[in-house]
């Protein structure tokens, strides 16, 4: 059997931490599984790198930004390998480039292009433990470049890929996938198994529990993952394909992300291209529109309301502004204080009546929903962020999913 394991950063937090961590790949080594570890950088981190870049400057340039945050990993990577070559154990780190990920050279939020880790594989067969930096790799010229907040899941996932493994672990701070984050809803349930389509929704919804490419990944090459915990070695969550002996309830889990912007340009006279002139420039200044609303047009005007990430809320603004006159709309607004709440369930498909039933528990909540957007095995409201525990758990419990005490 050949395992990835990834270890997060509450797993190798602190020396203590590394000792436990160590603990967990020699018992996999010792039953006789070839074994290749990811980590990432200790908790806190990477934030407190990022906090001292933007000390010297709002701007840093992305360069020098990724070649400082990939430290993180590289410090938790070389600590991991030397407590495992202290138990007799041949572990060795290394960086994102010496393992082989080559990425794209979009700085800050690179894309994995290939794994070229045969030498890493040959280390596994021979008993030896590749330590892997998690959340990086070098460009075509070498750049060392940063895969995103929460890369290194898509970095243990792209080596599980590479080296062909049976599965791949990723141990973290809570022990499965939750029905709703258990930090905002101590009653979620734990999920045993949830199918990589459903935990596609989640992570892309706001669970950060697995980064979206992560789950995309596993999805395309069938990887199995392990959602589990370094501090209590029970069962996790499963995610897998689909199959018949997953639950049918018509809602599995509600998930929310608090980081989103809406900006409505209202009165643009309506013609043909409309839509294509307020996004295009969105898109071309790498900005992620998410959810899109435009009205009917009366008398020959219409409004359009879209959400973006609140870290893109200003520069946003001004693409809106400039366009705004160009197009000779009335006006631009905008509110970086709205939230987003979806529930998820591939059971959806086969239940009548989910949206309907998500409206009545927000209106006997007396929550105001300002825009709605639904696809086949998920309903997303965007609402005033101050509502967001109160909608998540009253549609946690509306919708059954808290946890039966036993
Ligand atoms: P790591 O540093 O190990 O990558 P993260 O903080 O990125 O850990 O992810 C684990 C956290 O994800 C948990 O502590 C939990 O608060 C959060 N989380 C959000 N949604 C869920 C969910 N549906 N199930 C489990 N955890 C969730
Ligand atoms: N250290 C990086 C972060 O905090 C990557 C990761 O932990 O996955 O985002
Ligand atoms: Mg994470």
């Amino acid at each position: 059997m050949r395992i990835v394991q990834k270890f997060g950063g509450t797993s190798v937090a602190s020396i203590e931490r590394i000792r436990k961590t160590a603990d967990i790949i020699q018992s996999e080594l010792n039953q006789g599984k070839q074994v290749a570890v990811v980590v990432s950088a200790m908790s806190g981190e990477t934030n407190r790198l990022t906090a001292m870049a933007r000390e010297l400057s709002a701007t840093p340039a992305v360069r020098e930004l990724d070649a400082l945050v990939a430290t993180g990993e590289q410090v938790s990577a070389a600590l991991l390998a030397m407590e495992l070559q202290s138990r007799g154990i041949a572990a060795y780190s290394y960086s994102g480039g010496q393992a082989g990920f080559v990425t794209d050279g979009d700085h800050v939020r690179a894309r994995i292009k290939s794994v070229e880790s045969a030498h890493l594989l040959v280390h596994m067969q021979a008993g030896e433990v590749p330590v892997v930096t998690g959340f990086q790799g070098v460009d075509e010229h070498g750049n060392v470049t940063t895969l995103g907040r929460g890369g290194s899941d898509t970095s243990a996932v792209a080596l599980a890929i590479a080296v062909e493994a049976d599965v791949c672990d990723i141990y973290t701070d809570v022990d499965g996938i939750y029905t709703t984050d258990p930090r905002m809803v101590p009653k979620a349930s734990k999920i045993d198994r949830i199918s990589y389509e459903e935990m596609l929704e989640f992570a892309s919804l706001g669970a950060k529990v697995l980064q979206t490419r992560s789950v995309e990944l596993a999805m395309r090459f069938e990887m199995p993952l392990h959602l589990r915990s370094s501090f209590d070695l029970v069962q996790g969550t499963m995610v897998v394909g689909e199959d018949e002996t997953m639950e049918r309830a018509a809602i599995s889990g509600v998930a929310f992300n608090r980081d989103e912007a809406k900006i409505t340009i209202m009165e643009i006279p309506d013609q043909p291209g409309i839509a294509a002139n307020v996004f295009g420039p969105v898109a071309e200044a790498g900005i992620n529109v998410d959810v899109i609303v435009q009205n009917v047009s009366e008398q020959g005007f219409t409004d359009i309301t879209f959400t973006v990430p609140r870290s893109d809320y200003l520069p946003t603004m001004e693409i809106m502004r400039v366009l705004c006159k160009q197009m000779q709309a009335r006006d631009v607004k905008g509110d970086d204080t709205v939230a987003k709440v979806s529930v998820i369930g591939v059971g959806m498909r086969s239940h009548a009546g989910v949206a309907k039933a998500m409206f009545d528990v927000l209106a006997v909540e007396g929550v105001n929903i300002q825009m709605i957007t639904t696809s086949e095995i998920k309903i997303t409201v965007v609402l005033e962020e101050k509502y967001i525990e109160l909608a998540v758990r009253a549609l946690h419990t509306a919708f059954g999913l808290d946890r039966q005490e036993a």
